[in-house]
């Protein structure tokens, strides 16, 4: 069995352990956005494939596929389905649960970065955008006047006005320190995306003992016909027996 786990995410470190502790030949995949990943065990490849082709001729050297990416990555869990499905080869989706069961009164879901730009700059001055930098341009007409401050791994590409802050920093967070950073701040508003599971959670817990609303971006569709679990031991399970 050689599996080509598609990751960037903790889920698909996880998944990665079991598998190789079972014997399993697995081929991590990155798509070599950040700098200094962290290094899942067992094989690593870094780079994107070149599209649904690409990654069509690579499927050759493999026989079934994990897609762990993260639940705001599409365009490569499109490409997975499409490649996989022309391929006739396996595929599973492994994906955290999302924090739509956690929801509080409080939280105010979107469809958009737009909305979400749109109603952060309703609902406070001083916005603590948590929503990755690829998207940081879709805040800059709405909020270029507002006391932003933007955490994300790696720099942003864009220039961001004069009076936002942007702080460079990678999860897991604690309780503590996401009290520390919306207070320094004075923040009156977050913005998040529902990325989910529980390395991003504590600001979400911050946010609420401190009595800021959330606001946060619904998950993108997924491709249809993809069998997904939610659990690493799932996704092992899945590889090892194919049920
Ligand atoms: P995306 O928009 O869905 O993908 C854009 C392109 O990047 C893909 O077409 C593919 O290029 C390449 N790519 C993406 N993931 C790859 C992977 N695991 N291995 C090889 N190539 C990959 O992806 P994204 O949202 O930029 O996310 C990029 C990576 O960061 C993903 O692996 C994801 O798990 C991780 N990540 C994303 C987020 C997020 O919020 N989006 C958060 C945390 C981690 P080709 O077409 O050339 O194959």
């Amino acid at each position: 069995m050689r599996l080509l786990l598609l990751g960037g995410t903790a889920e698909a470190r996880a998944l990665a352990d079991r598998l190789v502790a079972a014997g399993v030949a697995v081929m991590t995949s990155l798509a070599g956005r950040v700098a200094d990943p962290r290094l899942p065990v067992g094989q690593v490849r870094i780079g994107g494939f070149g599209g649904i082709e690409g990654l069509r001729a690579a499927l050759a050297d493999y026989d079934a596929v994990v897609d762990a990416t993260h639940p705001f990555a599409t365009t490569m869990s499109a490409n997975a389905a499409a490649a996989c499905a022309d391929a006739g080869v396996p595929l599973l989706r492994l994906e955290r649960p999302g924090w739509s069961d956690r929801s509080r009164p409080s939280w105010h879901w979107v469809d958009s970065h737009a909305d979400a730009a749109r109603l952060a700059h309703r609902l406070g001055r001083r916005p603590v955008l948590t929503i990755g930098r690829q998207h940081l341009a879709e805040y800059l007409p709405v909020l270029s006047d507002a006391a932003v401050l933007a955490r994300v791994v790696e720099a942003p590409s864009i220039a961001v006005p004069p009076g936002w802050s942007v702080i460079r920093d990678r999860g897991p967070y604690a309780l503590a320190g996401e009290l520390t950073l919306l207070r320094e701040h004075r923040a009156d508003v977050v913005v998040t995306k529902d990325s989910g599971g529980e390395y991003t959670w504590p600001k979400m817990l911050a946010a609420e003992e401190l009595g800021v609303p959330v606001v946060i971006v619904r998950r993108p569709a997924r491709p249809a016909g993809v069998r997904t679990v939610h659990d690493p031991a799932q996704a092992l399970a899945w590889a090892l027996t194919g049920d």
